[in-house]
């Protein structure tokens, strides 16, 4: 096999040894090894050829028309064209493409919707919610009051398995607490997350609803899961997790808060926009606007599905008896009770695939060692993987951690997910370039 180029512009590198090689090694990295975190993709070459244009050089601090430095005509259309695509893409009246990630988007909403000391409701860390929903370890506790609510206890019935949002709960601590803001998403859950019951909810106390999108955004867009668009307040999303664009963050209003979120954006919270990542946003919209996109969406659902059929088929147990989207939460202890996230993900990495360890709810290990794994399908659906191939990629993966102290067993395993990754690779058209 030819090397795999890092990007299209790989040979301006050329001047600068160091750097080219590091890259070079990473595109080797991604194409050989299976990409199983489920906050990662692959996007089109066309993404990142925008991501590495001209449009880096570019201060263009405001918005289109009314922009702080001269010179910005072309970018005040790039900036329009991604907006306009955002809104036709999701349905919204507007939509903000300058956070230069989702962590900035869910701070300038909190910024925008409320005062400092307010109560926001959010998602239990340890049982999905993101560090941006209150983490100690994040700056939004520091200004803001956090209650969270959970996922209910696991069931022993297999049609009502648990471990799925508890709605009663997320009530009682809203008519308790008085929030301020409700906050729906997770960056661990394997469920749909319904947009209806926390606008109810928010409602019936008054509360602002925020749906924080940075992982379906894809599967939203693709009309896999339902849209939280016209139902929340306010929408924010990651354009780089399933809906396969730049690194970088959105926000997704009704008229009524367009300003006053515009303005917590920037001013508020960031200087100049990456108007080249603005532009890759754009490109990104209109490639989640296809039918063909539709139908990686569909597949990424079922590729996930198909993982975690044959995971418990090696004697896992799935958090929440299954999956309704591109991620997979595995509870290891049903497979070797002495096995830890940490470990599993360690052994995983020897054997060429690469996914990160999770704390499942009511983890009894720390969180730097957790009991749990989580598995993301979007990247390897975008490769061309399909349900058989995510069998496979499940049979390999029980097999590496049964025989984790075989070093020629994990060595096997290696072997044959190189062949695999060979037969899907996710740049065909950089190779030997
Ligand atoms: C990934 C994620 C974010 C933050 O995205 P970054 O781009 O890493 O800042 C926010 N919320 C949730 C639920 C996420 O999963």
């Amino acid at each position: 096999m030819s090397s795999p180029s890092a990007s299209p512009f790989d040979r301006w590198l050329a001047d600068d040894p160091e750097v080219a090689r590091l890259l070079g090694e990473e595109a080797a990295r991604q194409s050989t090894t299976l990409q199983l975190i489920a906050s990662e993709n692959f996007t089109s070459t066309a993404v990142l050829a925008a991501s590495g244009s001209v449009l880096t050089n570019k201060y263009a601090e405001g918005y289109p028309g009314r922009r702080y430095y001269g010179g910005n005509q072309v970018i005040d259309e790039v900036e329009d064209l991604a907006r306009r695509r955002a809104c036709g893409l999701f349905g919204a009246e507007h939509a903000n493409v300058q956070p230069h990630a989702g962590a900035n988007a869910n701070l300038a909403v909190y910024q925008a919707l409320l005062d400092p000391g307010d109560t926001i409701l959010a998602m239990r860390l340890d049982h999905g919610g993101h560090l941006t929903h209150g983490s100690p370890a994040s700056i939004t506790s520091s200004i803001w009051r956090f209650v969270s609510y959970g996922v209910s206890p696991p069931t022993d019935d297999p049609d009502k398995p648990g471990e799925i949002i508890d709605f009663d709960q997320v009530a009682d601590l809203a008519r308790r607490e008085r929030p301020k803001l409700i906050v729906a998403g997770s960056t661990a859950y394997a469920r749909i997350i319904d947009p209806m019951p926390f606008r109810e909810i928010a409602d019936s106390v008054g509360a602002r609803f925020l749906f924080d999108a940075a992982h379906p955004a894809g599967l939203i867009a693709g009309g896999v899961h339902p849209s939280p668009v016209g139902v929340a307040d306010v929408v924010t999303l990651t354009t780089h997790k399933t809906l396969r664009g730049p690194r970088g963050g959105a926000i997704l209003t009704g008229a009524d808060l367009a300003r006053v979120i515009d303005g917590a954006v920037f001013p508020g919270l960031q200087g100049g926009p990456l108007e080249h990542v603005v532009a890759a946003k754009a490109v990104a919209f209109a490639e989640a606007s296809t039918p063909r996109f539709r139908r990686y969406a569909e597949q990424v659902v079922a590729n996930a599905g198909a993982l975690g059929d044959a995971l418990a088929a090696e004697g896992f147990r799935l958090v929440s008896g299954g999956t309704e989207n591109h991620q997979v939460l595995l509870d290891l202890r049903t497979f070797d009770d002495e096995l830890t996230g940490k470990v599993a993900q360690e052994v995983l990495d020897l054997a060429g695939i690469t996914c990160n360890r999770n704390t499942i709810p009511d983890d009894p290990r720390p969180p730097f060692v957790t009991s749990g794994l989580r598995l993301g399908s979007a990247a390897e659906t975008t490769a061309g993987m399909g349900t058989d191939q995510m069998r496979l990629v499940g049979g390999l993966i029980g097999r590496a951690l049964r025989r984790r102290g075989d070093a020629g067993a994990l060595d096997r395993v290696r072997s044959e997910v190189g062949e695999l990754c060979g037969a899907f690779p996710p740049y065909p058209e950089l190779a030997g370039t």
